[in-house]
């Protein structure tokens, strides 16, 4: 107990230092990579100008990680169409998703219920997930996306991969701040997730095996007035 404690204040004090970090680096940075593509256009220096743009790429893809939580107006939590939510998101990747020839599967969120939530904040998890769902596949794949409602007016949203894994000894590492296995990874994202589905009262569960993929499960309260379900072969409920 003491321990959740002392780690969701930590994670309360960085996200305030977030946002006020992020949202002073953005603006700087989009006008530094404006003007070295400029100078990488009209010189023949190519590979320093190719270094600096991937590390401005990166100082960019850190921010990004971090921007819902900077910005500088305030949440604004209200009833929201989850399918649309979802089918937002997964627009958002598609480039990615399609670069990476993964296939990203979302029948059965045709009907999920309305849930009271930060718009924005929800989405930045759906996204950063989605992401790391594809660069866990980097042969390609399938990454199948769940909704299902459970009992004590809970909704879980399910992001089932074919990817690499997670060892067992690593997943409580997850959501550590910096705590990254990619050559070119922040570590920050799942940090964000967590931080945000707590503040949302809901929870954040991962569940992997190593060589066949990894689920995501995020679990929220919502208000299970008009929902159509039923039990599917597994015990879940299936909204219909
Ligand atoms: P980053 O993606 O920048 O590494 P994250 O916080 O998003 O940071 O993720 C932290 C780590 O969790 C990743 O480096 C990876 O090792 C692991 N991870 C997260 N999602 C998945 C997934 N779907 N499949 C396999 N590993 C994952
Ligand atoms: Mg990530």
């Amino acid at each position: 107990q003491e321990k959740l404690l002392q780690k969701s204040e930590k994670l309360a004090l960085l996200g305030q230092m977030a946002a006020g970090i992020a949202h002073e680096i953005r603006n700087p940075l989009t006008s530094i990579k404006g003007f070295v593509q400029l100078f990488k256009s009209n010189s023949q220096k190519d590979e320093y100008f190719d270094i600096v743009l991937s590390e401005l790429d990166r100082i960019n893809g850190i921010v990004g990680e971090f921007l819902v939580l900077a910005k500088p107006t305030a949440d604004i939590f209200e009833k929201q169409d989850l399918t649309k939510l979802i089918n937002e998101v997964i627009l958002l990747s598609s480039t990615q998703s399609v670069l990476n020839n993964v296939e990203i599967a979302a029948e059965n969120n045709l009907h999920a219920p309305m849930i009271h939530c930060e718009k924005n904040q929800l989405k930045q998890v759906f996204l950063n997930i989605i992401k790391n769902a594809i660069e866990a596949m980097p042969g390609g794949g399938e990454l199948n996306i769940k909704v299902f409602k459970k009992s004590g007016n809970t909704i879980s949203i399910q992001f089932i991969d074919q990817g690499v894994g997670i060892s067992e000894d690593r997943i409580s590492s997850l959501g550590e701040p910096f705590y990254t296995t990619k050559e070119k990874g922040t570590g920050l994202g799942l940090m964000i997730c967590y931080k945000i589905i707590e503040n949302h009262n809901g929870r954040l569960i991962v569940e992997s095996k190593v060589g066949e993929g990894t689920k995501i499960e995020i679990e929220l309260p919502y208000e299970g007035d008009s929902i159509h379900a039923e039990d599917d072969q597994n015990g879940n409920i299936v909204l219909i």
